[in-house]
């Protein structure tokens, strides 16, 4: 023992100062105090003295900074530059862009939780509340999907003119420019409220308010673009849509080959020096009826009118849809949700330079005008959408599912179908928590690049869980379509929200850990700025202050990450209350193993970590579900700890926990070095994967929440359009539940009297007639009863068609497809 004392002190001083991030000076103070304390207690003499040359081997280089840049960070500055990987400046731009806020703590190891508690809860101001109330409602109540979506294949006349009179498509614009000037939490109500009603509706609500001209100009137009476009966006004169995607540049956006180039040309009667485009694009939301192109391509000076670079690069224009050589293409037709979207194509199409937006000193710079605003539209209309969409589903698929009854039961009262139930109120719950983080994140002033990537991805994945459930709950009456159905369309479409803003296989593989390891991690961005810093001696001195930040905070993680492991995180500090302290707990232990896994991942994968997709894929849902879990407890706190809400929570949280460990160990799994799998499994997992998916009694609650009026149930739908109204079967079948609940020991009573008796098999008036005179019910509780079955037929009652209504008036046979074989005669 008195051999060992010496070496568990210096372990322990290790492990105290590795755990609490001390710094070097004060480990080896800590070190030099525990080692004599082990000698003080009898510590073997000539181990003390080992340890002690061995502390003195370690830390005397360390600690001399002259030396330390000279003999251990030179070597290491040139070996890093060697193996960083060339970043081209598209990528530098996306990686640089946005603003690093409370995901920045999660891939810190030690999140802060102060930070996120103290942000204030979102709340919207009273004219935005009033907006929401009032024109907003409005809106939805007059919206008749079915007719929008089968019939017209585009909004009501009267529904786009009340967009444009209350300034739907004006909603970001400020209010000087005759804009709503909302915040970016009203703006996400709005798409939220009306997404619930109709996914049509909401995204043609959505595109003018998101990334396109609006955006584009508020942030980098002339003042004369300005005053000219905005304050006619924002009362509809003008429509607009963006196009950048064409049929060669999908995904790879950068990769467009449509072109501009410089040259004179004339334009309103004189020659001027201006840009001659060719393009051709495809699926550009709102196209056909759009009067003001936004175009993206790539500029051209081969005569070098405007300086010396012949190649400036990707550039933004505005061009109106009536300038020569535009040609706005018919319309496609996306998944029976036929909001407007159509190709558009330009043959020698000529505009002065003011047509850039910007004018002449943004030409070039398209990407990073498009990167650095995409993070804005990618935090509100897709998450917002599935937002409204899954929180409707969630609550009306509970009163379906009470009320619909088979084998003498309410469905919902099935194992089976409860652990479905389950699903869908946990789903809503965090993709209402998370969409409402990043509206709230923008509203503050950020900028959340890597937040919109999460919430994009998982919100309209979980979205689509949501509606599937949604529709399996339902069976045939979410299958039969027509004006009685609220499910189908948001089904058919949800493939619309997965495919577009960055579709959601490349952005889970590629760029939600892509950006957030660099973005977020406190010093991989910093080291790469400082290997790049020209001045050799500043070089050396700035890696050589985050290269041991670095390596600091490198050991930490692994400490913490085996200590919490293996104390299962019952320990330490943890903000919340006696429910949620271990919620919290639990994710600093994942935060992290994160932050451990990440930095062995880049230090051993370095550049081709980017071509590991399933790798850098598992890693970014360990930080999305982190994020997840995080915004649900912020949430939980900011509606007062209800205690009724927490079924919901805990749900989630669990399945976010599950989750986690499932892509952690995939990743360890698959780890493409196996022996630094095989180590990084022992700090993360020492004693194996213990979370557990929700529970069965966990689901029954959150299930039974669903079916059941209450504050819990009403939070979750709250922001939706459940109004009961004619064009809204989906609000007539949730206000029937509180009815349907108090008629239900009334019916079980009349059911039990009628079985077996002489009027079972007879009408069901004749039944409550006989009940009446038998005395098993009351008059009023006939009433009661005969309610309760008008609501059930409604509930269930699915629509038919005379053939001829099926039939689209203006379709045509279809053509034969070049290259088809001829019919044989
Ligand atoms: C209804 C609709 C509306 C749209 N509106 C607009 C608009 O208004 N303006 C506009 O400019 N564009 C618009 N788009 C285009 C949209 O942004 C693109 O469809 C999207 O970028 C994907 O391109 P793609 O369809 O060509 O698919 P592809 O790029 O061919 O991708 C196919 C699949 O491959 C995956 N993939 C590609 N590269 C990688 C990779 N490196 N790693 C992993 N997976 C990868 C993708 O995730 C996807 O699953 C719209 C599209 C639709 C369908």
């Amino acid at each position: 023992m008195s051999i060992l004392l010496p070496i568990l002190a210096l372990l322990l001083a290790g492990g105290i100062a590795a755990y609490h991030r001390l710094s070097l000076a004060m480990w080896t103070g800590l070190s030099v105090a525990l080692l004599a304390l082990a000698w003080l207690a009898g510590g073997h003499p000539v181990a003390v003295a080992v340890c002690a040359v061995l502390l003195a081997a370690v830390a005397v280089p360390l600690l001399l900074t002259d030396f330390r840049r000279s003999r251990i960070t030179a070597p290491l500055l040139d070996f890093y530059t060697k193996i960083l990987p060339p970043l081209s400046s598209t990528e530098r731009q996306m990686l640089e862009s946005g603003t690093v806020g409370f995901e920045g703590e999660l891939f810190s190891g030690r999140p802060q939780w102060q930070r996120l508690l103290d942000q204030p809860a979102p709340a919207l101001t009273a004219e935005e509340q009033a907006f929401l109330d009032g024109p907003c409602e409005e809106l939805c109540r007059m919206m008749n999907d079915w007719e929008a979506t089968h019939v017209r294949a585009d909004l009501p006349p009267e529904v786009w003119a009340f967009c444009k009179t209350h300034k739907f498509f004006g909603m970001i614009i400020p209010k000087e420019y005759g804009g709503l000037g909302f915040s970016a939490l009203a703006h996400h109500k709005v798409i939220q409220k009306l997404a619930s009603v109709s996914s049509l509706l909401s995204s043609t609500v959505g595109v003018p308010n998101s990334l396109g001209p609006g955006e584009l100009l508020m942030h980098y137009g002339t003042q004369e673009q300005k005053d000219h476009y905005l304050p006619r966006l924002a009362d509809g004169r003008e429509i607009p849509c963006f196009g950048l995607t064409g049929p060669f540049a999908g995904s790879d956006a950068t990769s467009i080959p449509d072109t501009g180039v410089v040259c004179t040309g004339q334009w309103n009667g004189a020659e001027v020096v201006g840009i001659r485009l060719n393009f051709e694009k495809r699926y550009i939301t709102l196209a056909p009826v759009a009067t003001l192109i936004g175009l993206a391509f790539r500029l051209y000076d081969p005569d070098k009118l405007l300086g010396d670079t012949e190649d400036l690069g990707i550039s933004l224009a505005l061009i109106p849809r009536d300038t020569p050589g535009m040609e706005i293409g018919r319309r496609h037709f996306p998944l029976n949700v036929p909001f407007q979207n159509g190709p558009i194509r330009g043959k020698d199409v000529f505009v002065p330079l003011s047509a850039l937006i910007g004018g002449e000193e943004y030409a070039g710079k398209g990407w990073a005008m498009l990167v650095e605003c995409l993070s804005i539209g990618r935090s509100i209309t897709l998450p917002s959408t599935a937002s409204g969409s899954s929180k409707a589903f969630a609550v009306v698929t509970g009163a379906y599912a009470r009320i619909r009854k088979q084998f003498g039961l309410s469905i919902g009262r099935f194992e089976g179908v409860e652990e479905v139930l389950a699903r869908m109120a946990g789903n809503a719950y965090a993709i209402s928590a998370l969409a409402e983080a990043t509206a709230a994140a923008v509203t503050r002033g950020e900028n959340p690049a890597v937040p919109s990537t999460i919430a994009k991805y998982h919100c309209t994945e979980m979205g689509r869980q949501v509606v599937s459930d949604a529709m399996d709950v339902h069976g045939g009456k979410g299958i039969i379509l027509g004006p009685r159905n609220y499910l189908g369309r948001a089904w058919q479409g949800t493939p619309i929200g997965i495919t577009v803003e960055g579709a959601n296989i490349m952005t889970r593989s590629l760029m939600i850990f892509g950006q957030g390891a660099i973005r977020c991690h406190p010093w991989v961005l910093k080291e790469m700025q400082a290997a790049m810093i020209e001045d050799r001696g500043t070089r050396l001195r700035e890696f050589d202050k985050v290269l041991f930040s670095h390596i600091g905070f490198a050991v930490s993680n692994a400490v913490r990450a085996l200590w919490m492991g293996l104390t299962a995180s019952r320990f330490g500090r943890a903000p919340g209350d006696a429910y949620t302290r271990r919620y919290y707990r639990k994710l600093n232990r994942y935060s992290a193993a994160l932050a451990l896994c990440a930095d062995t991942s880049m230090l051993t994968l370095g550049g081709k970590l980017k071509f590991k997709e399933k790798l850098s894929g598992r890693l970014g849902d360990v930080l999305s579900q982190l994020y997840l879990a995080s915004a649900m407890l912020k949430r939980y706190e900011d509606a007062g700890r209800p205690v009724s809400d927490r079924p919901l929570l805990a749900w989630a949280f669990h399945d976010a926990v599950h989750k986690i460990e499932l892509a952690l160990s995939g990743a360890l799994r698959n780890f493409p070095v196996r022996p630094i799998g095989w180590a990084l499994w022992v700090l993360v997992f020492p004693l194996g994967r213990r979370a557990q998916a929700p529970s069965d009694r966990l689901g029954r609650r959150a299930a039974a929440l669903l079916m059941t009026p209450g504050d819990a149930r009403d939070r979750l739908a709250r922001g939706t359009f459940l109004t009961p109204c004619e064009n809204n079967p989906a609000g007539r079948i949730d206000s029937y539940l509180p009815k349907v609940v108090l008629a239900e020991p009334v019916e079980r009573k009349f059911l039990k009297a009628l079985k077996g008796s002489d009027v079972e098999n007879r009408p069901y008036e004749e039944q409550l007639a006989a009940g009446v005179e038998r005395g098993w019910i009351t008059e009023a509780e006939k009433a009661q009863l005969h309610e309760l079955r008008t609501m059930t037929l409604d509930a269930i009652t699915v629509d038919d068609f005379d053939p001829a209504e099926l039939e689209a008036a203006g379709a045509r046979p279809v053509p034969a497809l070049p290259g088809a074989e001829p019919e044989a005669a």
